[in-house]
């Protein structure tokens, strides 16, 4: 864990080449490169076998000038300070981007999920919802999945918040936390948002750049919520998986890999390993895949100086936050590779929150129907802005992306004055 690279960086050097870009405001500069809050919380946790073992949190809230804080949260070995403020601010420009009204936080624990059982998992995480305390709130921060977490914590942690509040309070306070099971009030749709708003953009590439889905090769990094949802439904326009990897290793056919057996294997076994009908291959091959379409949905860093070089994809469409390093940014630009980047891109799972948000609010329900073309007009109308963006300024669409992040915040914080 040393000598990992700090992300936060990363965030800032890109943020403030963008800043300088458009001319950024030097007082609205120094406010959105800080955190507003990072909230660190120690906690006891009694394990199955009868020990207490201790665990860290933390909640980091960038920036709240757009609405309440909103961002997931992530159970992994890597989730450390560095990182959440990373991921927090990357919630910031995505929110303003797909010009939502919620800022942007995020929040985790430094743990191997694998090595606990789901029961030591819901004790673990309602310890750490009650730590948190008033420090989320349904209209002041709210949680959602990230990795490793899913619509059952979410429920737990539904659970644990309510049963801290009076009970008149109770029902108002649904929208605590959102990616929650249908049942429990959440949205239908969110399960394969983020995947369904990255498939929507590929196709609004696509569209523009004559390129036909349904002739398509395509692989994917990460086979979790945003991989395979992102696979099924690139599969159903026709075009065809030839990799995966996940955290069990990698595995090609050069004649396709159904993406749908494989969710189902992933269902059943976990990960991706021993999935009939595909040969393993190793990190390079894979990062050397033949195919049209790289989709990084697992975690940051994946794209870098030395696996860019292998890239032969004409189209990078990152669904994980931060795939791409600086580094590796610069490398795809020289080869001529296209991104369609984290914070437009992987938009579509804060949007359907933004959704579910909205619905818990008011007591409603929708439907696929009515989510989905919600979500299809927020994310075309995110694309147009930041193609706008890359035209008007010459810049690539990372830095436009930025660009539109930071005009909407700008006029946030100039119309607003700052208090006193
Ligand atoms: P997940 O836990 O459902 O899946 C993560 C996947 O990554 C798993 O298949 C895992 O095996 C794989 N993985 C882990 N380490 C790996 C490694 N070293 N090499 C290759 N694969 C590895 O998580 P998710 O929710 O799908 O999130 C994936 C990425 O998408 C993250 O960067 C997350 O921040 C981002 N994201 C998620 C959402 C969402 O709605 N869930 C929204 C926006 C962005």
């Amino acid at each position: 864990m040393a000598d990992k690279p700090s992300i936060y960086r990363n965030v800032t050097r890109r943020f403030n080449r963008a800043a300088d870009l458009v001319g950024l405001d030097p007082d609205v500069r120094k406010i959105l490169l800080e955190t507003t809050n990072e909230i660190t919380v120690s906690f006891p946790v009694r394990m199955d076998d009868g020990r207490i073992e201790m665990f860290t949190g933390y909640r980091v809230q960038h920036n709240n000038a757009l609405g309440p804080f909103k961002g997931g949260l992530r159970y992994h070995p890597a989730v450390d300070i560095d990182e959440v403020r990373a991921l927090a601010a990357w919630m910031t420009w995505k929110t303003a981007i797909a010009n939502i009204p919620l800022g942007g936080a995020k929040g985790g624990i430094q743990l191997d999920p694998s090595a606990y059982s789901s029961r030591e998992l819901e004790r673990i995480t309602r310890r750490f919802t009650f730590a948190l305390g008033s420090n989320i709130g349904p209209d002041y921060d709210i949680p959602a999945p990230d990795v490793n977490t899913n619509p059952q914590i979410m429920a737990w942690i539904l659970d644990t918040y309510l049963s801290t509040l009076r009970p008149q309070e109770r029902n108002r306070s649904l929208h605590v936390v959102t990616g929650k099971p249908v049942e429990l009030g959440g949205s239908v749709g969110r399960d394969k948002a983020t995947g369904q708003g990255i498939v929507f953009l590929i196709e609004q590439w696509a569209q523009d750049n004559d390129f036909d889905l349904s002739e398509a090769t395509y692989f994917v990094q990460g086979y979790g919520n945003v991989g395979a949802w992102t696979a099924r439904l690139m599969q159903a326009l026709g075009a065809t998986l030839v990799a995966v990897e996940d955290v069990s290793g990698a595995i090609t056919s050069p004649d396709g890999i159904d993406a749908e057996a494989l969710a189902a294997h992933v269902r059943e076994h976990g990960t991706i390993a021993g999935y009939p009908g595909a040969a393993p291959v190793d990190h390079a091959a894979f990062m050397s895949t033949e195919a049209d379409v790289f989709v990084p949905a697992a975690l940051e860093n994946q794209i870098t100086a030395e696996t860019a070089p292998l890239l032969n994809a004409v189209l990078v469409a990152e669904g994980a936050n931060g795939p791409t390093d600086l580094a590796g940014d610069r490398i795809l630009r020289e080869k001529g590779i296209e991104i369609l980047p984290d914070v437009l891109c992987n938009a579509g799972g804060v949007i359907v929150s933004y959704f579910e948000w909205l619905q818990n609010k008011r007591s409603e329900f929708w439907d696929l129907d009515q989510v989905d073309t919600k979500l299809h007009r927020i994310m075309a109308d995110a694309y147009g802005r930041v193609h706008e963006a890359a035209e008007a300024y010459g810049v690539d669409w990372r830095v436009a992306a930025y660009v539109v992040a930071l005009a909407r915040l700008e006029k946030v914080y100039t119309g607003r004055g700052i208090f006193p």
